[in-house]
């Protein structure tokens, strides 16, 4: 398990694989910027400071199997029906269909 991490005022988002760090304004599946968008997941995420209203980024959510914080990059997570942290997805290889294999 990873450690409880406080919250400090400003939220941030931290990947406990590749140690990313970076503010986030919202977390869960509706993010208010996004007119009845839902997501796959509850996730991170941040407005994008380049784009104009209504575009954000996501960054980030939970490993569905062992809760870890990782982010959307391909090095650390994997999207496959739910996130899963690239440990848990190489513990449960053959679980996976072989295009995502390849992945892992
Ligand atoms: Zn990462
Ligand atoms: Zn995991």
């Amino acid at each position: 398990m990873e450690n409880k991490e406080i919250e400090k005022k400003v939220k941030q988002f931290t990947c406990s694989t590749c140690k990313l760090s970076v503010p986030y304004s919202y977390f869960g599946q509706n993010p208010p910027e996004a007119n009845n968008f839902v997501l796959l997941e509850k996730a991170y995420i941040m407005q994008d400071p380049f784009q104009s209203q209504g575009k954000f980024l996501v960054i980030g959510s939970h490993c569905s199997m062992c809760g870890a914080k990782v982010c959307v990059d391909s090095t650390c997570s994997i999207f496959y029906s739910h996130r899963f942290c690239k440990e848990c997805a190489r513990r449960c290889y053959k679980d996976f269909p072989v295009q995502i294999q390849n992945e892992i």
